[in-house]
């Protein structure tokens, strides 16, 4: 059974909007097992709504859409689907009345209750637009207001068990997710060749984000061949595994599961790191804080970073790094400590530094100060997100599984 999904909207297509719908729906829909080959985003206007509408309904048994249906002059939905499954309006004095009771005497009700004869009225719980569902053997559609909170309530309170009754899944999908650090995708991406050239039926892929790869297969027959696969990955990459999908909830679970604590030296990240560990609750059972020490002032005073070593070395540099952690162990009880130095730019490289040269050391109080060089991509923002999750991938593969990542 072929699904697709369409935005509807000017604001869509011009950018003014960020099509959340769209993620939604094709979310909600994979998670129930059909399988959505198509995401469409089309303008208001009527003829070309038609004729997206028309083509999308000729190509798959079930399209699913929203936006439009509101009583505005540019809500014409509506319209356009009584002409592709010619029909017309009829007042539904229920559904009226039941949006009587609850918003009041509104304008807008009258013409909000007039609904296409042949479609299941879906009701919508918050606002005026509900929700249609046209049954038919050439395509079957279904409408959803544009506004978010009203289109999810819908769909999880009414679409879902309708199409669950009409639209029977017959063989659901069964996915399998591994999460990786530290690992490039051109590591990874000669297994995956393999097992789909062997297994075309399998639908493989895989998603990197700075610092981390998720891998996902997904089949509907012969479910054994998840497990296996997994396995497989497992065994080739051992020690780059970690329980998704953030790396730092992982770290989280481990570090309060042991009863240790973790500090952090921060320099070009300015802090980024600790916010990112504290954006989870109970993040105060394990970790103590982090010292932002940006200037070379702060790195001495606060860190005990030895003078010369910044004038010898300078700020930039793996000594100075290891430096940070030996601080942190001296002024505090942690158990482990991470720091960062680097130039996260666009200014302050050098030959030898130039921008995105970071130096991470990761430290086990009694234990090998881990420390070395990474190059982040040359862009503020990139290289601070990079550099952190870049030493989280470290501290985890410590953690997990006793793996020193520079060293
Ligand atoms: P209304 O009764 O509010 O007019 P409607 O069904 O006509 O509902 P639209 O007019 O298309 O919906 O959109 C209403 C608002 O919902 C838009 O201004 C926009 O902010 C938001 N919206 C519409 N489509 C999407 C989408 N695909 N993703 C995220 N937000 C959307
Ligand atoms: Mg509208």
């Amino acid at each position: 059974m072929r699904v697709e999904t369409v935005a509807i909207g000017n604001e869509i297509i011009e950018g003014r909007t960020i099509d959340t719908n769209g993620a939604f729906l094709g979310r909600e829909l994979t998670e129930r097992g059909y399988r959505v080959s198509r995401h469409t985003v089309l303008s208001d206007e009527p003829e070309a709504l038609f004729q997206g509408l028309k083509e999308a309904l000729s190509r798959s048994t079930l399209v699913v859409a929203t936006g439009g249906l509101g009583p505005t002059v540019d809500d014409l939905t509506k319209n356009v689907s009584l002409r592709l499954f010619r029909t017309a309006l009829q007042m539904d004095s229920n559904l009226y009345d039941e949006m009587r009771e609850r918003l009041g005497d509104l304008p807008s009700l009258q013409e909000q209750s007039r609904v296409p004869k042949n479609a299941i009225v879906l009701r919508n719980q918050i606002g005026t637009a509900p929700g249609f569902l046209f049954l038919s053997t050439e395509g079957s559609l279904m409408l959803l207001p544009g506004v978010p909170r009203e289109m999810e309530q819908i769909f999880r309170d009414e679409a879902s068990q309708l199409l669950s009754e009409h639209f029977p899944v017959v063989a659901k999908e069964q996915t399998v997710c591994l999460y990786l650090c530290q690992l490039s995708e051109l590591e990874l991406d000669p297994i995956l060749r393999e097992i789909q050239s062997a297994h075309p039926d399998a639908k493989i892929g895989i998603y990197p984000s700075l610092g981390s790869l998720q891998v996902q297969f997904a089949v509907s027959r012969d479910f054994d061949r998840l497990d296996q696969w997994a396995e497989r990955i497992r065994k080739i990459f051992p020690t780059h595994l970690f329980d998704g999908p953030a790396i730092h909830e992982a770290i989280q679970r481990a570090l309060i599961s042991r009863g240790q604590t973790l500090a952090l030296a921060e320099s070009c990240t300015g802090g980024a790191l600790c916010s990112r560990l504290v954006s989870m609750p109970n993040a105060s059972k394990y970790l103590l804080g982090s010292v932002v020490a940006y200037s070379n002032e702060w790195k001495e005073h606060f860190l005990s970073v030895k003078h010369e070593t910044l004038e010898e070395q300078g700020a930039v540099s793996v000594e100075t790094a290891r430096e940070m952690v030996e601080g942190l162990f001296q002024h505090t009880k942690a158990d482990f400590a991470i720091a960062i130095t680097g130039i996260a730019g666009p200014i302050g490289g050098t030959e030898e530094n130039p921008v995105g040269t970071i130096f991470i050391a990761i430290g086990e109080r009694g234990g090998t100060i881990d420390a070395g060089k990474i190059m982040a991509p040359p862009h503020r923002t990139s290289a601070i997100e990079f550099a952190l999750q870049y030493a989280l991938g470290a501290l985890w593969r410590r953690l997990a599984y006793q793996t020193l990542t520079f060293i």
